[in-house]
């Protein structure tokens, strides 16, 4: 099971400054089957519920926290409350954070900043900018990015691999289940960053004979980067063929010809990715190419999550 920080409102809790929540249903319903979440509300620590909204107000590079009202400065209640539910999700194995958008705590990249009275653009929240300075190539996002389709697929998509790191950090005993994690993330390593899943390889290689703590660190160093990458059609479509081009002697005609259109089709955006993996899938069965099986880039996360079925989910 994943456990996933998130926006406290986002769950539904009524904590927002009038006293509502904000249920997203993709995240309580769907990734909810899968997740088990630690809230977090910075602002309701420092100041309860209901409570007067608040601004980020630039004064000289200093991020000011002011009341919209009152024009009280409670940076300091507010930084205090941010180290507080920072140290709290800290303490937990999660594999993920999502923050809920806009808020001058947990936006991420949609806050609004003043100067004086006037706007001054839009940059992270409090909360969602020391996540970004303390979870270093981690799954975050906000809520409202999660709509694209593109950006939900790729950040699902991390979470699950990132939790799988985290498994193996915790368990690994030998070498081997080293290599094995790494020959069934290869196709997926691929489409996100071709010369780092290259890099990875030579570390599973050990040609230095590091100790196994050492490479494991070096290794889940690197994966965690790669797989922060996002993908795109283009370096999707090289791994498709990649993956055709492993057991190609064993299809027929007609079965290559197939396969070969429904990857032009995705490529054409007229076709989703699902179309094209269930046909590999099926064939990968047929004939039990057992290497293929094993790939997580066919099944990076629970079916029923359904993120491969729309054509916009491919950039
Ligand atoms: S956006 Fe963040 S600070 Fe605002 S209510 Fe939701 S969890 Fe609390």
């Amino acid at each position: 099971m994943l456990k996933i920080a998130v926006s406290a409102c986002l769950l539904g809790e009524p904590i927002r400054y009038d006293k509502t929540g904000q249920r997203d249903r993709f995240i309580t319903d769907k990734l909810g089957k899968y997740a088990s979440f630690i809230p977090f509300c910075p602002e309701h620590l420092a100041f309860g519920t209901p409570r007067e909204t608040i601004r980020i107000v630039l004064e000289e590079r200093h991020k000011n926290v002011i009341t919209v009202f009152s024009k009280n400065d409670v940076t300091q209640a507010m930084n205090d409350a941010v180290a507080q539910e920072l140290h709290k999700i800290q303490n937990e194995a999660i594999c993920g954070i999502i923050l809920k958008s806009k808020s001058p705590s947990c936006g991420l990249g949609s806050t609004k900043y003043y100067m004086k009275e006037m706007s001054e653009g839009k940059k992270d929240g409090l909360f969602a900018f020391t996540c970004k300075e303390h979870f270093v190539d981690f799954p975050i996002e906000e809520e409202a990015r999660l709509i694209d389709p593109w950006l939900r697929e790729n950040f699902v998509m991390q979470l699950f691999a990132y939790e799988d790191a985290l498994q193996l950090q915790k368990n690994i005993k030998t070498m081997q289940e080293l290599v094995s994690f790494h020959t069934a993330y290869k196709f997926l390593l691929q489409s996100k960053h071709e010369g780092n899943y290259r890099l990875l390889g030579k570390i599973v290689a050990n040609h230095e004979k590091n100790s196994l703590q050492e490479i494991t660190q070096m290794y889940l160093a690197l994966f965690k980067k790669t797989i922060a990458y996002k993908g795109s059609i283009g370096k999707t479509v090289n791994v498709l063929q990649h993956m055709v081009g492993f057991f190609k002697k064993e299809l027929n005609s007609s079965e290559k010809a197939e396969l070969h259109m429904q990857i032009e089709e995705f490529r054409d955006e007229i076709t989703p990715l699902i179309s094209v993996m269930s046909t590999i899938e099926f064939l990968v069965k047929k004939y039990n190419t057992t290497y293929l099986l094993g790939q997580k880039f066919l099944n990076p996360y629970p079916k029923d999550l359904s993120l491969r079925s729309m054509i916009q989910e491919g950039k």
